[in-house]
């Protein structure tokens, strides 16, 4: 079976030129002691928003590992897809991410969870699960209730995975399931469920997104109560161990943490708990290499800079276009937005100590960094001049998608430091 490593990050590169300066993170972290491998992800979405095809991610992910003739892992994630969008990715992708947060809430056939009932019996009860001090409590009704509501879900990913197995053969790709996309978080004793809903789907599940507590928006901090995330984290992570020995999951499986870049408070909570479970990890980074593009481009000075105020003061006019896609996802607050007067006289020093994710920074705006996040689609509409840009001034870009991966992620999340 193709396994996946038991650390690995997932890295976006919506125009796909960043892929070396990604990978060159994980060989800093790999020298530093921490084997973390890269998985290059991008969803359907966003390759309708910049309009380019799956095979131009695989392409750019084997240009960098030959380039840095990088002897570790790495994998090309067919991120978020769906039945109705996963063909045009089975050729390029070994990662696939089944998004099946859409079915969450749709009824099942009553008789598929009668049955599901009847299958489990262990589920109802009091379930003692090592390293939980306190055995859940469950009735009956309550398994019902739960498999009411994820079952068809977990049914569709079945659905999913048999049709990429019966193209690229069973065991020949890594799945991912993810259930993050949806209005409430999953408890620990819902995931234990959806679990074993999985293993009766006969789904090798190496690694589950589900939607933790707390608020995860695009590019910036976890905004919620660190206390209860550490106690659900800490009881997923018991949980699937449980899971793993006793519906005989993949021995790998693990969680996965989407929109987990610039989560800098959660960090440290996570690198203290993983080894309590031996347990791996994914993180998937939010598409924030686009901000570094960005952040270069800036620091770069004259074209550069110009280009980055251009794109800001253009999405600030197309504000509300621009947000509303993504409103439950990221928060900003109109009145800290410069106005384009401002930010067009704004040196390379005041447009990258606003952007670039440093919380102690005195310039640093989450609200003009959250903007910027969701104005990707604006580089892409200028197309060739962006990527000439991003071509002219690679150095300076490259250090910054490097510095960023590396020093504010890899470092906390896998070094502890
Ligand atoms: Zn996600």
């Amino acid at each position: 079976m193709l396994t996946l490593e038991k650390f690995s990050i997932g890295v976006g590169d919506r125009f796909a030129h960043q892929a070396k300066a990604q990978l060159h993170a994980c060989i800093l972290a790999r020298n530093a002691g921490a084997d973390v491998v890269p998985v290059w992800n991008k969803s359907n979405r966003e390759h309708s928003f910049i309009g380019s095809e799956p095979a131009s991610v695989l392409a750019a992910a084997k240009d960098a590992v030959s380039a840095l003739q990088w002897t570790g892992g790495w994998h090309v994630d067919a991120d978020h897809i769906r039945l109705e969008t996963v063909d045009r990715f089975l050729p390029h992708s070994d990662f696939f991410t089944l998004d099946v947060a859409d079915s969450i809430g749709k009824p099942a056939a009553t008789a598929d969870v009668d049955a599901f009932l009847e299958r489990h019996p262990e589920l109802i009860g009091a379930i003692q699960i090592h390293k939980i001090a306190t055995p859940f409590h469950t009735t009956r009704d309550e398994v019902r209730r739960i498999a009411e509501k994820f079952l068809l879900a977990v049914q569709d990913a079945g659905k999913i995975h048999r049709h990429i197995a019966a193209h690229k053969g069973a065991g020949n790709f890594i799945a991912e399931i993810s259930m993050d996309e949806t209005d409430s978080p999953q408890t620990p004793p819902e995931l234990l469920v959806i679990l074993a809903a999985i293993a009766d789907e006969q789904i090798p599940v190496q690694t589950i997104a589900p939607k933790f507590t707390g608020r995860f928006n695009k590019g910036v901090d976890y905004v919620g109560d660190l206390v209860q995330f550490e106690k659900e984290f800490h009881d997923d992570l018991a949980v699937i161990a449980h899971a793993i020995a006793r519906y005989g999951l993949p021995a790998n499986l693990k969680l996965s943490v989407h929109s987990g870049s610039d989560k800098f408070s959660l960090y440290p909570i996570i690198h203290r708990l993983l080894p309590q479970f031996s347990a791996g990890l994914h993180i998937k980074t939010a598409g924030t290499t686009w901000l570094e593009e960005l952040i270069g481009l800036a620091e770069a000075d004259g074209d550069g800079l110009a280009f980055s105020k251009e794109i800001y003061i253009h999405a600030l006019e197309h504000l509300d276009e621009l947000t509303g896609p993504y409103a439950t996802v990221i928060d900003i607050d109109p009145a800290k937005l410069p106005s384009a007067s401002e930010v067009a006289a704004w040196t390379s020093a005041q447009f990258t100590g606003a952007l670039r994710h440093d919380q102690s920074h005195p310039l640093f705006n989450p609200s003009f960094r959250q903007l910027l996040h969701v104005a990707f689609k604006l580089a892409a509409k200028q197309g060739r001049r962006y990527l000439d840009l991003l071509k002219t001034h690679e150095a300076v870009v490259a250090r910054n998608v490097t510095e960023n991966l590396f020093d504010r992620h890899l470092k906390p999340l896998f070094l502890g430091v």
